[in-house]
């Protein structure tokens, strides 16, 4: 009887920590390049321990162990990357769990961030031989999901999409420009009907609500599973957010899947005057629909989750500003969807009711993704060389800040959990257990 109660409260516990947004920042070392090696450039940081990043100027080891408590910055993260950290190692670290949590219906995604050049898209995308973590994911999630579905049926959905400036194409089939839905309403008449179709929609969903909890009251009691319940209702929301005429392609094996993304890639915009580059304004989008079903002594459930990887735009622009008015050089766009991702990370994290998603199309986009329960990881990318020092020490800011909002939002977890009762009645179970044996 007593161990039945520890099993309880573990699973108390768990659920609650379950609840509200959750981020985990990384950051990733390249190894220095050619190009950069031949204009003899300096290593300017160094990580120790997979967690400490020192930022220095100088460059040799006996100047970095003479002046490092002289001049530079010294950063912590939840796991950092050395230049020789593996693909698979990277994404073990920062998406397999993740993906854990898509398998049992809660929404992740992974943003890349980092100045142009600093690693994003091999981090992401990667090389044939190497493949990075949008691959690793889905290879992770069709064993797993072919493992756990009960009747072996099961649908991975990709699309993958870019914003530049401030408009979305489909990279699987690239055409004219995707139209959000949520931007189509313009006029006082469309807006009234829709609102109509939004009250109709809500009665919908309550209707539904009630039925599956109806239906499925007696599993979720038992399981915990109440979440998973909800997946028809998501569904709904989700094709609320998608892009019409987004296409979505069902993947059945990760080769295919990154011949798919490598020519998504190419499909990237690119500036006029470097026709072979992936400009560094533009954010990839690769969006995973995972579903299947699992069974339980009763009851059939459907798990439905998303994951969202995504290559953002080169940051090295988005704090570029005019200092006499204050207002970004590069003008709306790319500033925009970044700005904008900001300020939603840290007002979600930070519990506000507004969630200031319609601010750009990045972040329409990842509206379901990117709030409620849902898990967030931040993998900030740096060169090694002194050339790039600026670039790497605002990304490390960058990286700090949203550490920093992450420990505001934990810590509101850690009230509502109450350790210590647990504590209490977790040894008196086991003095019970001594006396017994
Ligand atoms: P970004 O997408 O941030 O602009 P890239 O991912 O294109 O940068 O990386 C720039 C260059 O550095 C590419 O040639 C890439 O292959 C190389 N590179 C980046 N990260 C690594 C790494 N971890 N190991 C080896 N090469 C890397
Ligand atoms: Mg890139």
């Amino acid at each position: 009887r007593g161990l039945m109660g520890i099993k309880k409260i573990n699973e108390e516990l768990e659920t609650t920590g379950d609840m509200g947004s959750q981020i985990m920042v990384f950051v990733r070392l390249r190894p220095m390049g050619k190009k950069e090696e031949e204009t003899g450039s300096r290593t300017c940081v160094r990580i120790v321990n997979k967690k400490d990043v020192y930022l220095t100027e100088f460059a040799s080891e006996t100047d970095y162990l003479r002046l490092k408590r002289v001049r530079g910055r010294h950063f912590c993260f939840d796991a950092s990357f050395p230049e020789s950290t593996s693909q698979q190692e990277v994404y073990s670290t920062t998406t397999a769990e993740l993906v854990e949590g898509v398998l049992r219906g809660r929404n992740g995604s992974v943003f890349c961030y980092g100045a142009t050049g600093a690693g994003k898209t091999y981090t992401m995308l990667g090389t044939i031989e190497n493949p990075g973590v949008m691959v690793l994911a889905i290879k992770d999630l069709f064993s797993k999901i072919r493992q756990r579905s009960f009747d072996g049926k099961h649908s991975v959905l990709l699309s993958y999409l870019e914003v530049y400036n401030e408009t979305v194409r489909d990279l699987l089939s690239p055409g004219r420009p995707l139209v959000l839905r949520e931007d189509k309403q313009t006029t006082v008449e469309e807006r009234m009907s829709s609102m109509e179709g939004q009250v109709a929609d809500l009665r919908n969903m309550i209707k539904k609500m009630l039925e599956v909890h109806n239906q499925t009251e007696a599993s979720v009691a038992r399981s915990g599973e109440g979440r998973s319940t909800n997946s028809e209702i998501r569904r709904e929301e989700e094709e609320g957010i998608m892009a019409a005429g987004l296409t979505q392609y069902r993947a059945y094996s990760t080769d295919e899947v990154m011949q798919l993304l490598l020519q998504g890639n190419r499909n990237r915009t690119t500036e006029p005057t470097r026709v072979n580059e992936t400009s560094s304004r533009s954010h990839a989008i690769l969006q995973v629909v995972a579903e299947y079903q699992v069974k339980d002594s009763v009851n059939v459930i459907t798990r439905l989750g998303k994951l969202s990887l995504i290559d953002l735009a080169g940051s090295e622009r988005a704090l570029a500003t005019d200092l006499r008015t204050q207002r970004s050089i590069e003008g709306a766009n790319i500033n925009r969807s970044l700005l904008a991702l900001s300020s939603c990370i840290n007002a979600l994290v930070e519990g506000k009711r507004h969630i200031p998603y319609r601010n750009s199309k990045l972040t329409q986009l990842l509206k379901d993704s990117l709030g409620g329960p849902c898990n967030t990881v931040m993998i900030a990318n740096i060169s090694p060389s002194n050339l790039s020092f600026n670039e790497t020490q605002n990304t490390l800011h960058w990286a700090d800040r949203a550490k920093e909002i992450r420990n505001k939002a934990c810590s509101v977890n850690e009230e509502a959990v109450q350790i210590p009762e647990f504590e209490t009645e977790q040894t008196k179970l086991l003095l019970e257990l001594q006396k017994q044996n």
